[in-house]
């Protein structure tokens, strides 16, 4: 094993963190039972907030950043783990209380290794990362939903994606598409029509259509959908959605806000379900997972991913926080 490794560490810097460059030994990994030899990580929404000090994701420092981690297993002292073993990890809180993925190596606990799916190499797992793996589970929510108290059966009406170009958004398009669906797509950027399209986007609305202040209820448009933005965006899609729909939320990029009313759920049966990745039990990210090995077009998802070295990463991290980056940013760890 190398004996020192390159690594991004968030410090304290008067009460915020802030993603530092640096290089760490095996010493100041933390004991726990399983190493792993990480080959790629990815850049995540929280990972931006993290790197920027823009939001409060370390909840101790210093901590190793990086939510999302794909790698080899090297030892373990857990009879389940054997070097060797293709392992990811999303959640768990790495980069919040746990160290995480930007880094070389790192020692984990047994139950945050998930088996990576044959289909996928290291680089396309974390192309997925958490942002698919959460789109995933937005899916298998929506069709719980409709398998159980409402509905969610596909060509019956249009779904929405918002924040349609980025991370979550670009993997929703992709799996509802592939799942049957008619996929309308809100972005703010026009010039990833074709790239939306290319996903299996066939229809697009303006984001500026959703941003502002709505009635309670609004023309049933929608089946359901798969929101990452939040606030009136969110207030809005749940207003438009058609009977027994329903909207699982993912994300607050537009803001942590929901200025909504009861009616549509009152007087139409619309469902808002909530989608927690970091939290998420075993069996639900396998379920998840084995979606995107089944459903996810490998030639498609190549075209959400870009490789970056994490010597850009402070530089990414603003990016994505501006709403600048494109579906998803790999990081080589190498
Ligand atoms: P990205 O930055 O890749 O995507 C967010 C997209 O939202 C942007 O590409 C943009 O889409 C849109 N957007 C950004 N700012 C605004 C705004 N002010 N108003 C309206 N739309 C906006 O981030 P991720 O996909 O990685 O994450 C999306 C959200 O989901 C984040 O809030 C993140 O924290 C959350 N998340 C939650 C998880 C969970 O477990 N619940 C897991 C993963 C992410 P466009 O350019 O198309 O308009």
């Amino acid at each position: 094993m190398a004996e020192d490794f390159p690594a991004l560490l968030l410090e304290d810097r008067d009460g915020r963190s802030a993603g530092r460059l640096t290089r760490l030994t095996l010493d100041d990994l933390p004991d726990l039972d399983v190493t792993v030899e990480i080959a790629f990580s990815t850049l995540n929404y929280k990972d931006g907030l993290a790197i920027t000090g823009r939001g409060k994701i370390a909840r101790r420092m210093p901590l190793i950043g990086g939510v999302d981690l794909a790698g080899t297993v090297v030892s373990s002292r857990d009879p389940v783990w054997k070097p060797g073993d293709r392992v990811v990890v999303n959640g768990f809180g790495l980069s919040e209380t746990e160290h995480g993925g930007y880094s070389r190596f790192q020692r984990l606990k047994p139950e945050w290794l998930m088996r990576l799916p044959d289909a996928f190499t290291f680089e396309q797992a974390m192309g997925i990362g958490t942002a698919g793996y959460t789109a995933a589970l937005a899916v298998d929510a929506l069709e719980a939903w409709g398998a159980g108290w409402g509905r969610f059966t596909p060509g019956e009406r249009e779904v929405l994606v918002t924040g349609a170009a980025g991370g979550v958004g670009s993997m929703a398009v992709m799996l509802l598409a592939r799942a049957g669906h008619t996929v309308t797509a809100a972005t703010g950027r026009p010039e990833t029509h074709d790239y939306l399209a290319a996903l299996g986007a066939s229809g697009f609305i303006d984001r500026a259509a959703l941003a502002e202040k709505g009635a309670p209820l609004q023309k049933e448009r929608w089946l359901g959908g798969v929101d990452s933005v939040g606030s009136t965006t969110l207030a809005n899609a749940l207003a438009q959605t058609a009977r027994g729909g329903a909207i699982a939320a993912c994300g607050l990029a537009g803001g942590g806000d929901l200025p909504a009313t009861v009616m549509p759920h009152i007087l139409r049966g619309v469902g808002l379900i909530g989608i927690d990745s970091v939290m998420a039990d075993m069996p639900r990210r396998e379920v998840a997972w084995a979606r995107l090995a089944r459903d996810l077009p490998l030639d498609l998802l190549e075209k959400t991913i870009r490789v970056e070295p994490m010597s850009a990463l402070p530089q990414l991290a603003e990016e994505i926080l501006v709403g600048r980056i494109r579906g998803r940013v790999v990081i080589d760890i190498s």
